[in-house]
C-alpha cells in the first residue's frame, strides 16, 4: 500500500473501479458509442454525476475575495457484478466571491452567485 500524500493534491483521476478494477463506466461506456456514431465530442466530459461545491462558510466568508470550488465527476462501474459508484475525477479551483446576481428592477450584467453545497 503506498502511502498517501500529507496534503490532497488536485487534479484526482480514477481510471478505473476502486473495488473490483474494472475500467468500464457505465456513462464512459455510452459516451463512447455515442463518440463513434458522431453524436457526442470526445473532448467533453460526462459523468453520472457532476458536482460543484464550493467550500466556504457564509457568516466567515465577508472580506474573503475566494474561495476553494472543487468540480467532481462520479460515475458507476459497468460490472455488472459490482456496479460501485466512484469519483473519476476532481479538480481544485479558486472561486471568485466578489460577483453577485444584480436582482434590481433594472437588472444588470447576470454574475453567478456562489453555490454552497453539502460537504
Ligand atoms: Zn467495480
Amino acid at each position: 500500500m503506498t502511502e498517501e500524500p500529507k496534503k490532497l493534491e488536485f487534479p484526482i483521476w480514477h481510471d478505473k473501479c476502486p473495488v473490483c478494477g474494472s475500467t468500464r463506466r457505465v456513462i464512459g461506456e455510452v459516451k463512447a458509442e455515442e463518440v463513434a456514431a458522431g453524436k457526442f465530442r470526445p473532448e467533453v466530459n460526462s459523468a453520472l454525476g457532476q458536482f460543484a461545491v464550493t467550500v466556504a462558510d457564509p457568516i466567515k466568508m465577508v472580506g474573503n475575495l475566494t474561495a476553494p470550488l472543487i468540480v467532481a465527476h462520479i460515475d458507476a462501474c459497468a460490472n455488472p457484478e459490482c456496479g460501485v459508484l466512484y469519483l473519476v475525477h476532481a479538480r481544485r479551483e479558486e472561486q471568485d466571491l466578489s460577483v453577485s446576481l444584480d436582482l434590481s428592477p433594472k437588472g444588470g450584467k447576470p454574475t453567478m452567485q456562489p453555490f454552497f453545497g453539502r460537504g
